[in-house]
């Protein structure tokens, strides 16, 4: 399944917790944000991210489920 996500999207969106912005991760189709502090990873589910708290997890944690 491919990813496409209209960039202008991209530049209005922002982090909902700390609003920085966020880049894309293609391979896990997430949106991450870019501020080290925060690093919520939001995602992308039929090419609309998921932009809520809730559903998001700390990318700066490494899974231990896999
Ligand atoms: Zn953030």
């Amino acid at each position: 399944m491919s990813l496409e996500l209209d960039p202008l999207l991209l530049e209005i969106l922002a982090c909902p917790r700390c609003h920085s912005n966020l880049s894309v991760d293609y391979e896990a189709a997430e949106l991450v944000c870019n501020s080290l502090s925060c690093g919520l990873a939001y995602p992308i589910r039929n090419n609309i991210p998921i932009m809520l708290i809730d559903e998001a997890r700390d990318s700066r944690v490494i899974p231990t489920d896999a």
